[in-house]
């Protein structure tokens, strides 16, 4: 394949510089710009501006107020209203003030990043994933322990820029006002015990590296992520209107917190033990308390909105597989009605469900896999139960036994 080379620099075509060929003749992107710049001076030009295609994705952006969004939070994320609150806030905040013209005012309103606190599988990607898919806005959700340091074994920070541009479908204006989720942010602190020295040494350079891409600032990232190397084409996304959410379980959190009302109150004992017992110790985070569990200042400094989540508690787990609009029982039960077969749930056996949940520590992550393990039998035999109500009780949970069949009467009407 012949290499089209810009009949004014002589320079080869790439990923970046792509050449525009006419009759006889071609000239590279960078000469085009150039040519631009002498003809039309250099003020009003940026290459990285497509204002069209701004418009257009702003315009598809559905900016519904606070309390709406909360409505939308509702209908998937059970409890946690406080966070709620707090992120339908952040995020009704952020795209205001992406869609003000910026130009027509000096007040340039700052953004405010959010960190959310709390267990594992209490909500926090739920609360971020329902937001982002009802506001029609790319999402890049990634795992902070498989960052690095640059140098070091494993993945530059950069790449989670390069997996936002992925989910804009390439669009990088789209990206640039995307949101990026951040999670086990706490096991990249400098007193983590998971911490590795393949990743920096002191355990802040990742720490240091996020910090530039959250400040704002334009970065360089691999099109197709992986390590950056020098002979490699570039792609330049502005950090300053992407809003990050950074989340993680912070295990030592209540400790850290607990030492210090105690320590700033003497004789206080009682005062943290109701605390405890309410389980709302973390709502009490201060900055300082994050510093002392690792995070560096800096960082805590551009994550203004601080949102804790709660324990997944019996009755929320009862309720999260039942009230949410995709919940797990609704779920199944549409699968087993496309079979033509009713399927029911004994509370006891929801409760079952819950407890085995609980004791798996990990949130209401847990329930899918309790729910599969236990439906597998009964999916495989679904063909054969047409004409019957299955009614899943609690020894089907703790016994794996059989489910009770109940023959459908002719008359039944699908029930949900
Ligand atoms: P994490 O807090 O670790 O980010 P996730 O948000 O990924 O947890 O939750 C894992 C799964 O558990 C979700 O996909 C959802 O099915 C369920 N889940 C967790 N918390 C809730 C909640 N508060 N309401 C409804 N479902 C939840």
């Amino acid at each position: 394949m012949s290499e089209r080379v810009c009949d004014f620099c002589k320079s080869e075509e790439t990923h970046n510089n792509p050449v525009i060929s006419g009759n006889n003749v071609c000239i590279c992107k960078n000469c085009v710009i150039a040519s631009y710049k002498i003809l039309f001076g250099e003020s009003d030009f940026n290459p990285y501006v497509d204002t069209e295609s701004i418009k257009e994705f702003e315009e598809n952006i559905t900016l519904l107020p606070p309390k709406e969004l909360k409505i939308i939070l509702d209908e998937y994320v059970i409890g946690q209203d406080k966070a709620k609150k707090v992120f339908s806030v952040a995020v009704y905040n952020h795209y205001k003030r992406i869609m003000q013209n910026i130009e027509d005012d000096d007040t340039e309103i700052a953004k405010s990043n959010i960190l959310l606190i709390g267990p594992t599988g209490s909500g926090k990607t739920l609360m971020a994933q329902t937001l982002a898919r009802f506001l029609n806005i790319p999402i890049a959700i990634c795992d902070a322990t498989s960052l690095t340091e640059a140098g070091y074994v494993g993945e530059d920070v950069e790449n989670i820029l390069t997996r936002l541009i992925q989910e804009a479908n390439g669009d990088v204006q789209k990206a640039q006002k995307g949101i990026v989720f951040i999670d086990e942010i706490d096991k990249i602190s400098r007193l983590s015990e998971n911490r590795s020295i393949t990743r920096d040494v002191s355990g802040e350079g990742v720490q240091q590296a996020l910090l530039k891409i959250i400040e704002g600032s334009v970065v360089n990232v691999p099109p197709k992520g992986g390590r950056k190397h020098p002979n490699q084409d570039f792609i330049q996304i502005d950090t300053k209107n992407i809003l990050f959410i950074c989340a993680g379980a912070f295990d030592g959190l209540k400790d850290i917190i607990e030492k210090r009302i105690g320590g700033n109150t003497l004789g206080f004992n009682n005062c943290i033990n109701s605390i405890q017992r309410s389980g709302t110790i973390l709502e009490y985070v201060e900055p300082d308390d994050l510093v002392n569990f690792g995070l560096i200042p800096e960082l805590i400094g551009r994550l203004h909105m601080v949102a804790t989540l709660q324990d997944i508690d019996k009755e929320a787990m009862m309720n999260i597989l039942q009230k949410p609009k995709n919940a797990l029982v609704k779920q199944y039960q549409k699968l087993f009605a496309l079979d033509g077969v009713q399927l029911t749930f004994k509370l006891e056996a929801l409760e079952e469900i819950a407890n085995l949940a609980i004791e798996r520590k990990t949130g209401a992550r847990g329930l899918r896999a309790i729910m599969e393990d236990v439906m597998l039998d009964i999916m495989y035999e679904l063909p054969e139960l047409k004409e019957y109500e299955v009614v899943i009780t609690k020894e089907v949970i703790l016994k794996k036994a059989k489910p009770m069949l109940v023959k459908h009467k002719k008359t039944n009407k699908k029930s949900a």
